[in-house]
């Protein structure tokens, strides 16, 4: 896992779980960047699972009065539909609407790297972007139609099929504060979730090790290949 952390590091957010999914799941990193974002997310809760347990505990603010909610939830409360391994992914999805003919495929953790995405880029130009790496062909009355020529409407109806044939990737809590009762839907990204729990414990655990390293002169690999009890054991007779 700390291998899993160190190279996850390196790479830019979107990416960064998937050097702990592939140790888990045996698959290459780029076979796994190029899973549709729900497949992902869907390997992403299992293993969640089988690592920190079945329960989670997400904070979010109330967009109207700036309250903090605690919530904690289960993740088969978060899994959604019966989308398994076995379940096939169509590769190429057509859909005809308004004279339109397209072709496209679902995103990937790869599309939403390479769109590198910045706080200082608008939203609705990346969402397009997005839209546009994953449109295979259009046309219109038989003729090929550029992508970024393609009427809102219709960018409209790619990604709102896109949302039905990957339901797992855009993930909405509905949420109510207790406090004023302000009813909203809050995004729910379990690779910027579980990123944040292993970037926690790794740095819990270096520091572990620092202190054991320091106190006693063993190796890393030796503290490491400790049993948790052992481990806080020796940890509190070092003290702080
Ligand atoms: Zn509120």
């Amino acid at each position: 896992m700390l291998d899993a952390w160190e190279k996850g590091l390196g790479r830019p957010p979107v990416e960064r779980p998937l050097p702990l999914l592939s140790a888990f799941t045996g698959e290459g990193t780029e076979a796994l960047s190029l899973l549709s974002i729900g497949r992902r997310d869907a390997a992403l809760l299992a293993l969640r699972e089988s690592v920190f347990g079945p329960r989670l505990v997400c904070v979010a603010s109330c967009p109207a009065c700036g309250e903090r909610l605690e919530l904690t939830l289960e993740v088969r409360e978060l899994l959604v539909g019966q989308q398994t391994e076995q379940t096939e992914q169509p590769s190429t999805i057509s859909l005809e609407t308004g004279g339109y003919e397209v072709s496209f495929r679902l995103p990937t953790t790869s599309d939403i790297a390479q769109l590198a995405i910045s706080q200082d880029k608008d939203v609705e130009w990346a969402r397009q972007m997005l839209l546009a790496r994953c449109v295979q062909s259009a046309t219109l009355g038989g003729a090929e139609v550029g992508v970024l020529n393609l009427p809102s409407n219709v960018l409209e109806a790619i990604a709102e099929r896109m949302g039905v044939e990957d339901p797992q990737g855009d993930l909405q809590l509905s949420m109510r504060c207790p406090a004023c009762a302000h009813g909203w839907q809050e995004a729910f990204d379990i690779g910027h979730f579980i990123w944040g729990e292993l970037n926690a414990w790794a740095t819990r655990t270096l520091g572990e090790v620092h202190r054991l390293a320091r106190a006693y002169g063993w190796r890393e690999a030796d503290i490491l290949s400790m049993s948790p009890l052992r481990r806080q054991m020796y940890l509190d007779m070092v003290g702080e």
